[in-house]
Parts: C-alpha cells; structure tokens; sequence
C-alpha cells in the first residue's frame, strides 16, 4: 500500500439525498447543483438514485455543470458484501444514477447482510447476518478502483479499530470515514485518530438530523442541537441564526474534514454552502469553539446496528 496515496478534493459541504423519495430528490438534487453543490452524496439502499441521476443528467445537459466537476459518492449495501456481489451493486448504483464512473464508494455499514431481494433480510425478526470478513469485501473494492467503476474507495460507519485492521491487508487504503458527527457527538478521538493516518472525515447529520434510532431507546433526553443554549446565545451574540454557527463549527474543525447536510429549502441550502465555502464569515474564535466542543454528549442518533440489528457496533 502506498502510504502517502494522494487523496480526493471534496467540497466542504455534501448535499444528502436520504429520506427523499425519487421525485423530490430530483428537484432539490438540480436545485443543488445550480446553487453550486458540487458533491451529492447517495446510497443504494436510499432507493431514489434514479431521481439523482435525471438530475445530474439535466444539470449536465444544460451545461450548468460538467461531469468532471461534480464529486458523485454512493455507498454498498449490506447485502452486497460477497466478493462477487460488490460489482454487482456498483453496477446497479451506475445504472441507476446513469453514470459511467463513481468519485467515490464506500462501505455504508462494516456488516454483511444475508443476500436476496431484502435489504433487511430477517427470521422471526433476527436479521440474517452472512460469513463475509470485511477484508474480503475491500478485496473486491478494490478492484473497481482496478476497473475504473470508482475513482476513490472508503468506509461509513467504521470505528479506529476496524479502519486500523482493514489497513493491515489493504493495497488501496480507503481515503473517507463518513461517521455521524455533530455537536452532540463529536467523536474528536475517531476525527483525530482518522486525520493523523489521513483519512478524511465526512460529517454526516452535521445539524443533528431530524431522525433519532438511539438516543430515546436509551431514555436519553434529546433536545435538538439546533436549539441548544450555547448555540443560541453565540447566535445572538453574531445576529446570525443556530444553524450558521454549527455550520461555522465545523467548518472550524480542520483540514481533511468535510459535511454532508440535507435541506429541501433554497434558502438553507445557499446559507450552508456560503459558510461553508467561506463565501460569508463567520469566525469563531478559540474560546468559541471550546464552549461548543464542551457541550459534547455522546449522543449517537443513528445507532441502527445496536437498535434494529443486535449488534451494538460502536460498544
Ligand atoms: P442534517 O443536515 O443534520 O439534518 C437535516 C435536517 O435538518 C432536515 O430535516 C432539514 O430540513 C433540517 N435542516 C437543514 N438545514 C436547516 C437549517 N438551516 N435550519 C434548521 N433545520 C435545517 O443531516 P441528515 O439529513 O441527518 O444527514 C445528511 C446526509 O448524510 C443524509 O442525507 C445522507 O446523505 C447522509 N447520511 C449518511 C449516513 C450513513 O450511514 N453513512 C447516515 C445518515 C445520513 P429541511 O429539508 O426542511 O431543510
């Protein structure tokens, strides 16, 4: 493996295209683009790659945008992990997002998943787990590096401690963790230990999402993070609103670190892209970010693998 294996430029900010069904996501998809979004970040299992790519073809054909300058990521599903079966998946992703190549793939969950038409495949309510080590999965990831389906491979979802074994018998070394990060759950260790072996960090539910598979099964209270005290009154204090100073945070957080929010609305969309391409200011100083690194809960909203799936993965 090549240890100083150069990595990708992504934006600072990613559009997310979960939970929005076919039609909508083509909309805010193009919408997104003419804003100026350049990374889309998809996934098989959100069943709505079809909309994506009409979108993407649309905004290539009116030549708002080139193929080459848009960062089109998607993800392998669960019940994809045979080595045999990963082309297949990618395959399918292409098909659907009429693509001829990904910029980047990347393991959406390090669990396999028995094969079939379900993508939560159950008996009496157990999912069927399927006897595929992830180091043979990469095995086949790489190779679609070999046969240019993707240009970059990474992991979602991976602790230190599978990305640090999954190395030991890689050739491509994945270049992205997209862990759930935000103020509730920093993860500092995982952003650390990730930045220092450079591999970037992709934030998802950077604001704190509007979903929540964890917290309340562990009776923790959740109140948003968007309406947090610190928040609000570092908000005050600039005259900008909540969703600004997260944005500003991790736009703060460092280098090889990078965001994938979701917003149907123009005016969110424009305001995020702004902060986080620094095209509007809003500095935080030391002290700031200190006060909101200090309202870290370990608060995890997408403990999926623990609540639906038996394992508890990040434990
Ligand atoms: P998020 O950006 O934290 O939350 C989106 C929610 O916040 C939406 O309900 C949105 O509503 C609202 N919102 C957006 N901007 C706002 C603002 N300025 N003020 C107030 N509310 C605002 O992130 P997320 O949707 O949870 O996740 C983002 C993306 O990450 C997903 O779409 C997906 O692509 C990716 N993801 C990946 C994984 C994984 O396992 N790898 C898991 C989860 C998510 P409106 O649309 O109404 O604005």
């Amino acid at each position: 493996m090549d240890p100083n294996q150069p990595l990708p430029k992504i934006p600072k900010i990613g559009l997310g295209t979960w939970k929005m069904d076919d039609n909508k996501v083509y909309e805010v998809v193009l919408k997104a683009i003419k804003l100026g979004y350049r990374y889309i970040d998809c996934a098989w299992e959100y069943e709505n790659e079809i909309g994506v790519g009409k979108a993407i073809k649309e905004a290539i054909d009116k030549n708002i945008v080139k193929r080459e300058d848009l960062f089109i990521l998607t993800k392998l599903w669960n019940t994809y992990h045979r080595p045999d079966l990963v082309e297949v998946n990618i395959k399918d992703s292409l098909k659907k997002l009429n693509l001829t190549y990904i910029d980047l793939y990347l393991i959406h969950w390090p669990l396999a998943f028995k094969p079939g038409d379900d993508p939560y495949p159950r008996i009496d309510g157990h999912i069927q787990y399927d006897k595929v080590p992830l180091s043979a999965t990469w095995k086949s990831m790489e190779n679609l590096v070999q046969k240019n389906l993707t240009k970059y491979i990474g992991v979602s979802n991976f602790p230190s401690i599978l990305l640090h074994d999954l190395i030991q018998s890689a050739n491509i070394k994945p270049v992205v963790n997209q862990i759930e990060s935000h103020l509730y759950l920093q993860q500092n260790d995982l952003i650390n230990w990730c930045q220092k072996n450079n591999i970037i960090i992709q934030a998802y539910s950077p604001l704190g999402g509007n979903y929540d598979y964890g917290c309340t099964v562990k009776n923790k209270k959740f109140e948003h993070p968007l309406k947090n005290e610190k928040v609000t009154e570092l908000a005050k204090k600039k005259n900008c609103s909540n969703s600004d100073i997260i944005f500003a945070w991790h736009k703060q957080r460092g280098n090889n670190y990078c965001i994938v929010s979701k917003s149907e609305n123009d005016e969110r969309l424009k305001r995020a892209l702004d902060i986080m391409e620094g095209n509007v200011d809003i500095n935080l100083t030391e002290e700031e970010m200190n006060l909101l690194s200090n309202e870290d809960k370990n608060l995890r909203l997408n403990d999926a693998a623990k609540v639906f799936w038996e394992i508890p993965s990040f434990e």
